[in-house]
């Protein structure tokens, strides 16, 4: 537990993963409210535990939870703290897409798999990532109720306000929580200081997630904001400076697929292996391929290439 900004605590919560960690932030006003709570293992718990201890608080202390995004690693543990007596809130969309992916059965699983062997990811990959998505379900408890907050709104998390802002890119409805009064920005995944989040392309979801996340990067830059407290990673001032490392990161990317194309076409599970040629585990694969495809869709919807009606589907470079 450590002080993330003035009545800001950091509660480290430890991760089966190569991310290692993922931040809960603590927010005490008149009561007691979190932001993101990690998955829930008992390594997980037992942090959790011990965090609210150092402020001298239990589970059922917690009021509020605010979950930025469906993420097992911020949604896991809120079901918990629900049961203590505590109430979620996310923003409206992004609490429907949470149910569907881990409370309304194995709909989303199945459309992944389809999709991405559709996109030609090798079938003994897709069974592991099919394998590393029912764990971390297993992590991901059961939330009955979730207030569903609209993007602008103000929510009073322990008595402070701060006010939604929808940051479609790293998840569809993905917000983060805005602390004017204090030029705090709560980030989730949205501008992480050393890792760039993960932007995939899924066939549930929105049409160009690259081109939103973009999008939420620049509006994120033009907020009055003295500190990040992001989701993974260290709290940090420079906010402007971060979306724009990040933003470049992606257009060196573009870069990087146009030139994998020049060759010839290819399907984007080949351009991922490309890109990425040391991948660790089924999340990370499935990652790099959602990712490409992100990629390749935003040069599709500028005209920059297209995809070609073979199995699997490859991409071309637009003559
Ligand atoms: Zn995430
Ligand atoms: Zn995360």
């Amino acid at each position: 537990m450590s002080e993330a900004g003035p009545g800001y605590q950091r509660i480290a919560l430890p991760l089966p993963f190569a991310l290692r960690s993922v931040n809960a932030y603590a927010v005490e006003g008149d009561r007691l409210g979190i932001v993101d709570c990690g998955l829930h293992t008992s390594d997980g718990e037992r942090a959790f535990v011990a965090g609210l201890r150092e402020l001298g608080r239990e589970r059922g202390d917690v009021r509020d939870v605010f979950v930025t995004h469906l993420h097992p690693d911020h949604i896991g543990m809120a079901g918990w703290l629900e049961s203590a007596g505590a109430r979620v809130h996310m923003h409206a969309p992004e609490a429907d897409a949470a149910r569907a992916m881990w409370f309304d059965g194995a709909a989303r699983r199945d459309e992944a798999r389809a999709w991405l062997l559709a996109n030609g990811m090798p079938l003994p990959v897709i069974e592991g990532m099919a394998e590393a998505w029912l764990e971390a379900q297993r992590h991901v408890d059961r939330v009955e109720r979730i207030d569903a907050i609209r993007d602008g709104a103000v929510l009073d998390l322990a008595g402070r306000r701060l006010r939604l802002i929808w940051t479609p890119g790293h998840t569809d409805y993905h917000a983060v929580l805005y602390d004017e009064r204090e030029r705090i920005l709560v980030g989730g995944d949205h501008v992480l200081p050393r890792i760039t989040p993960n932007i995939g392309l899924y066939p549930w979801g929105r049409d160009d997630p690259l081109g939103d996340f973009l999008g939420s990067l620049a509006k994120v830059a033009t907020l009055d904001v003295v500190r990040v407290l992001p989701a993974h990673g260290d709290p940090f001032d420079d906010l402007r400076g971060r979306a724009e490392a990040i933003a470049a990161h992606h257009l060196a990317r573009l870069d990087a697929i146009r030139e994998a194309l020049a060759g010839g076409p290819k399907d984007a599970y080949v351009v991922a292996r490309r890109l990425f040629p040391v991948l660790r585990s089924a999340h990370e694969e499935r990652f790099a391929h959602a990712e490409v495809l992100a990629h390749l869709r935003y040069l599709e919807r500028r005209a920059q290439v297209m995809s070609e009606a073979t199995t699997p589907v490859r991409w071309a470079l637009m003559p």
